[in-house]
């Protein structure tokens, strides 16, 4: 059986005017996802992760076109599907649940409008059925007095409760797969935990799968099963999530885990030296070969293939770490 989403090869460029510029905002990308796994997408800003989830709904903005690769649903290749479509496949079978809230939201519809659209449109709720599945959703989210608060409009809910209501948004067409981009960036840290918590419990609830895309390690350990790390527009480690932080085999991922804060330590923090690469003038060879210090010579003139290796981890570096530490 085929997985639930499979992301083979991805390749999706920006081109500049007239084609002078060619940005490799994804460049050989390959995942897979089944039914209540999480996947996490990491890398810092600018790497690739949100360009690689705007291909997958097939949003990416007229400047940029997938090349090449291949992107199924159930065995079902999206990248052949007309933009018509995609539309009855946003919403219903893959929802995305963005980083800002406001502009996720409309400012001038109730809540109820924009929780009922989906229901409506891609579920066929009507009538009483659909006032009480808006109910359901916004109960199932944890907004109190759902009915009540139903007819207000999004700047009357406080950051936290409209995040919650994007996620009923989400929910309300039934998907297989949520994207969710970044979702707590704009909380506050006293409730990112409650509504990571609540993402977990709707997962579990619905057996949705996730597509966790985040720059904070701490919520990879919290939230992801299997997690891709993301270096200029290619994942370069792609690793269980215990793997990942027991046993990271790139030295991006080393110095991504370096550079989290440790309590109790007065050492200084780490901070990854240089700056992530322009993705239309990367370097030759490896694309973090400025900034590794494990780079060699080959490093500097070949690009390095994925490798895999022996716990079911993948990796794109020609010294992965194990080796790295066996020559000392
Ligand atoms: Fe560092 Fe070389 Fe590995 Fe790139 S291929 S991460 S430069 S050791």
């Amino acid at each position: 059986m085929p997985p639930l989403l499979r992301v083979d090869d991805l390749r999706a460029y920006y081109f500049g005017f007239r084609g002078t510029r060619v940005v490799k905002a994804i460049d050989g990308v390959s995942f897979s996802l089944e039914a209540g796994e999480t996947f996490g997408l990491v890398g810092e800003s600018g790497c690739g992760k949100t360009s690689t989830c705007h291909a997958i709904v097939r949003l990416l903005p007229p400047s940029a076109r997938i090349v090449s690769g291949r992107i199924e649903l159930e065995g079902e290749d999206l990248l052949g599907k007309s933009q018509t479509e995609m539309r009855q496949i946003r919403g219903r079978r893959i929802a995305t649940i963005l980083q800002d809230p406001m502009a996720s939201l409309d400012p001038l519809f109730s809540i109820y409008d924009q929780v009922a659209e989906p229901a409506y449109y891609h579920r066929a709720f009507r009538g009483r059925r659909l006032r009480q599945r808006v109910k359901e959703l916004l109960s199932a989210v944890r907004i109190p007095s759902p009915e009540r608060r139903m007819k207000d409009l999004p700047h009357q809910m406080s950051g936290g409760m409209r995040q919650r209501i994007v996620g009923a948004i989400a929910l309300a067409g039934g998907p297989q797969v949520i994207i969710a981009d970044e979702p707590t960036t704009n909380l506050d840290v006293t409730i990112q935990l409650q509504y990571l918590n609540l993402l977990k419990d709707l997962q579990r609830a619905s057996g949705v799968a996730l597509i966790f895309v985040t720059h904070n390690l701490g919520i990879v350990a919290k939230m992801c099963d299997k997690v891709g790390v993301m270096y200029a527009g290619k994942i370069v480690e792609m690793q269980s999530v215990r793997g990942l932080f027991y046993n990271p085999r790139h030295p991006y991922t080393r110095a991504l885990l370096d550079s989290i804060p440790k309590l109790g330590t007065k050492d200084p923090l780490y901070v990854i030296p240089g700056q992530p690469p322009d993705l239309s003038r990367l370097p030759a060879g490896c694309s973090f070969q400025p900034r590794c210090q494990s780079a060699m010579e080959r490093c500097r003139v070949e690009e390095p293939s994925e490798q895999h290796l022996d716990d079911a981890a993948t990796t794109r570096c020609w010294l992965p770490l194990h080796e790295a530490t066996t020559r000392g």
